[in-house]
């Protein structure tokens, strides 16, 4: 049996997808501006107190810093506690964003002493521009030519000592002369459900809108280990919550709402369900390779890579073979099917 997706859903239609999306407004309100309010990620705010601590005590700039890891985590919003921490200017843009190596040019020169610039998506620039940012970040100075031909020559301009904040959900996709170029790198990782529930109760308390502890938990849980799905998944259930209930946001409700949404008890949608599905069925629970699978859902590779792979990885789901993708004996579990015979060695 095949497993077919009429007219599939972009990842960017999913009410589970960690990118964000145009009813993503709200994010803004609900971003957290210090430290102390910005939840989980220990490894990584430990580190960071430190460099910051030590950059404000010497007066200088804080190092180059590269923040890594999936979408939805809170990179931008820690590059903006960063820059509140150290008390300077913050300017974000992102890879794609600059298209010619004047644009980067025009932005590094509008800098002040130990401001931060913010690059999102840094693993987007391109070559041409990537090339302005080598002398930018190691010797604070701009490499200009003047004229063309054979009188063409090369100034050099000085820039305001600065910070780099670059963030990109695959840092393996960067060049490494960029790589090395930061002293700095956090990686973020996905958030377990009592952070996640710390953060539902704290957005629910800014949206002011009651949600009981059960309630934050049973959102928590769905929310694929990520900040921005928590968030919007509260703003959906609140809803719910206030056309069909009491304008509370209990478990029974949470649980209601999300079912409604077609959200499983794991935060799975539709799409996860039978790209695993086709796994199981097509391809006998795999390997299948990551190309196939992505065209099997009608997404790019990357986006599969990205934005649905680290969360079925990390509740177990999916494993990387150097020969493709597997699915697991739990997810015949969760979709209660029953192994076909061959397949016993699952130990179900
Ligand atoms: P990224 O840049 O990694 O895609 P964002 O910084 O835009 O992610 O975070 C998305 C949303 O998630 C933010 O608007 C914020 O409300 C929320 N968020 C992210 N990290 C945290 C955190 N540690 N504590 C509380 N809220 C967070």
């Amino acid at each position: 049996m095949s497993i077919e997706f009429s007219g599939g859903m972009a990842d960017d239609e999913r009410i589970v997808s960690s990118r964000q999306l145009q009813d993503d407004e709200t994010e803004t309100s609900l971003r957290p501006k210090t430290m102390a309010e910005y939840i989980g990620q220990a490894k990584a705010k430990e580190n960071l107190a430190v460099f910051i601590e030590a950059a404000r005590r010497r007066g200088e700039p804080l190092d180059h810093t590269l923040l890594y890891g999936p979408p939805g985590l809170g990179k931008t919003t820690l590059a903006n506690i960063i820059a509140n921490e150290m008390g300077v200017n913050i300017r974000i843009t992102s890879g794609p964003a600059i298209e010619k190596a004047g644009d980067l040019a025009a932005l590094l020169t509008n800098l002040s002493e130990n401001d931060i610039l913010f690059i999102d998506e840094i693993h987007r620039l391109n070559r041409s521009v990537e090339e302005i940012l080598y002398p930018a970040m190691e010797d604070y100075a701009l490499d200009i030519i003047i004229g063309k031909g054979p009188s063409a020559r090369s100034i050099r301009l000085d820039l305001p000592k600065f910070t780099l904040i670059g963030a990109t959900t695959r840092a393996g996709q960067m060049t490494s002369p960029l790589r090395d170029r930061f002293g700095v790198m956090l990686r973020l990782e996905l958030y377990g459900p009592e952070e996640l529930c710390e953060i539902v109760a704290r957005s629910a308390g800014i949206l002011d809108v009651a949600c009981e502890p059960e309630g934050a938990l049973e959102i928590a849980r769905r929310a694929r280990g990520t900040p921005r799905i928590a968030n919007r998944l509260l703003r959906r259930v609140r809803d719910f919550a206030q056309v069909r209930g009491e304008g509370v946001i209990d478990r029974a409700t949470a649980d209601r709402a999300l079912l409604a949404l077609e959200i499983d008890a794991l935060g799975l949608d539709n799409i996860d369900r039978r790209m695993l599905e086709s796994i199981v069925r097509n391809y006998s629970g795999g390997p299948v390779g990551l190309e196939t699978l992505a065209a099997t859902i009608g997404e790019e590779a990357v986006t599969l890579e990205d934005v649905y792979e680290p969360y079925l990885m990390q509740i177990g789901f999916l494993t990387r073979t150097p020969r493709g993708r597997c699915v697991t004996p739990r997810v015949y579990e969760h979709l209660g099917i029953v192994p076909a015979d061959g397949q016993d060695q699952l130990h179900l």
